[in-house]
């Protein structure tokens, strides 16, 4: 395979009788979920396509009022990044069309009557959460409209739709990723695709009534500029989950890679699980919400340690460390951001109707939780204890008050949080649908092909049979104990409230 075959599998048709339209006045590009403007397939595709045609870009960036557990801190992160885009499309000549929806349905009929002007509409596949019930919807609007529309794939490495079956575990993933690893490289999406040669100027005049009819954020998102509380409190969503202060945006996003290099990237290989000294990259809400983007953290990453040069990869991989000619500590980094992030995104890919679901677990799995279904829980709480952090155990419930203040949980703790609802839930699948709940509702990473891959890990996708106990039947097992023996979890347990 090469380069030009992957770009390939990157681009998928969304209706595939569609045909550019002769009278089209700019190539609509479609932001939902690689929101950036660098390091970006799709867009690099629009500014091509734009410049074939010798037409203008429209970029439509659209934040939803009513996706499941929209709340302030999920359109606050996200719309930080808007307001970037807006100061860095603001001179032109591409042009910038931002909407916040105001009440569920405000923004119906938008992007059908932005395509009506197009010459083609290029957006985002993502395998996950709305993003392909809306794919499906511009798919309707492009058959109406005998429109060509294409969803390119700008998730991570290796595209999407590159293999044909799922991969039952990482192990098995990780061979494919070293297999394919060089051809990825070479077909590396460009720093800046807005550089080089000029894009014909967009002019508002073009869209018509358009604007009219859907007002463009900019006077909200100056609001929201100036008093971001205030300005989400005019929206129907969750005000329950409030914002994080200091996250959200790619510049931000760009700040916590340049520290995590610094200060923690040469003690992620053997302190990655430790509560206690905090080493992770904090990166995991920026790589969802599309603000920064796989491939240029692993380049970075590789450039913290010595020059740029993929000709240093070996011909065969397969195992967790000894490819990436770096650090055991980078290459540490690089199999989590790469084997296992990519992972959930293939298995979203591959398997569109059951990513999801707690019946995908493997036959093994499902048929031991359904054995071990009945037996009694010495402690079984309700969903709203859970939320509430009170439980019996100080860890967990310190791991709770982590996710619900800063949208995130420390890495191993999460796996422990995970495995814990699945012990003190009153049946596995109930646990399922909790946990899933809890870390859709307050983790700024949440609704993410890795949502679903880290909750149904807990409960024993990609993974294999352990010892028969109680509850858990042959479903690995962690014990707040033996993370108490493991680490000093002092400290933790002070930041987060947990000493009781
Ligand atoms: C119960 C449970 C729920 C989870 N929910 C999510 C979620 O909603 N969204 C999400 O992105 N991840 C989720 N994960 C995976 C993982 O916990 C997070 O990706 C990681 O903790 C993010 O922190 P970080 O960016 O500091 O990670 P780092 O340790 O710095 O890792 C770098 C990157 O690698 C990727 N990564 C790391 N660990 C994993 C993993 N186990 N699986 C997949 N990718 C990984 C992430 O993109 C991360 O940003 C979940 C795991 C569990 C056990």
């Amino acid at each position: 395979m090469t380069a030009a075959d992957f770009l390939d599998y990157r681009l998928r048709p969304l209706n595939p009788s569609g045909k550019p339209r002769g009278d089209g006045r700019y190539v609509l590009y479609w932001m939902q979920q690689h929101r950036r403007l660098a390091y970006h397939h799709g867009l690099q595709h629009a500014v091509y396509r734009a410049r074939q045609h010798r037409l203008p870009l429209l970029i439509f960036e659209a934040l939803r009022v009513d996706y499941p557990h929209a709340a302030d801190r999920h359109h606050a992160f996200c719309i930080h990044g808007m307001l970037e885009h807006r100061r860095a499309l603001a001179p032109g000549p591409v042009g910038y069309y931002p909407y916040v929806e105001d009440r569920p349905g405000a923004g119906k009929g938008l992007l059908a009557a932005l395509s009506r002007q197009a010459a083609e509409v290029i957006t985002d596949e993502v395998p996950c959460f709305i993003v392909p019930g809306h794919n499906r919807a511009l798919g309707r609007i492009a058959a109406e409209q005998g429109l060509r529309a294409t969803a390119v794939d700008s998730c991570g490495l290796l595209p999407i739709h590159l293999l044909e079956k799922p991969c039952p575990t990482a192990a098995v993933f990780r061979r494919h990723v070293h297999r394919h690893m060089v051809t990825a490289l070479a077909s590396s999406p460009k720093a800046n695709p807005l550089t080089g040669t000029p894009l014909a100027p967009f002019s508002w005049e073009c869209l018509g009534p358009i604007p009219q009819r859907w007002p463009s954020a900019d006077a909200w998102l100056d609001h929201f500029s100036q008093q971001p509380e205030a300005a989400l409190a005019q929206l129907p969503i969750d005000h329950g989950v409030p914002l994080v202060p200091g996250r959200g945006g790619r510049r931000c996003g760009l700040g916590e890679l340049r520290d995590f290099l610094r200060h923690r990237l040469k003690d992620y290989g053997e302190r990655r699980s430790d509560p206690a000294q905090p080493v992770a990259s904090g990166l995991s809400p920026y790589l969802h919400w599309g603000q920064l983007s796989a491939y240029e953290i692993l380049r970075a990453v590789w450039e913290a340690e010595q020059p740029w040069d993929p000709g240093l990869l070996p011909e065969k991989g397969g195992a967790r460390l000894g490819f990436w000619p770096l650090s055991e500590s980078a290459q540490s980094f690089l199999d989590e951001l790469i084997t296992w992030r990519e992972l959930g995104h293939h298995t979203g890919a591959l398997r569109p109707e059951a990513y999801d679901r707690y019946d995908s677990l493997p036959e093994w799995a499902l048929k031991s939780l359904a054995a071990h279904a009945g037996d009694p829980r010495p402690h079984c709480y309700t969903l709203e204890q859970l939320e509430a952090a009170q439980t019996h155990d100080e860890i967990w419930n310190a791991s709770m008050r982590q996710l619900r203040s800063e949208g995130m949980i420390h890495n191993y703790l999460r796996m422990l949080w995970g495995k814990k609802i699945l012990e003190w839930s009153p049946d596995p699948e109930t646990a399922y649908q909790r946990a899933i709940h809890l870390n859709n509702k307050w983790s700024l990473d949440g609704r993410n092909a890795n949502s679903w891959s880290g909750v149904l890990w807990c409960f024993g996708r990609y993974d294999r049979p352990w010892f028969e106990r109680e509850i858990f039947g042959s479903i690995r097992y962690m014990s707040s104990d033996s993370t108490r023996r493991k680490f000093r979890m002092q400290s933790y347990l002070q930041t987060y409230g947990g000493i009781q």
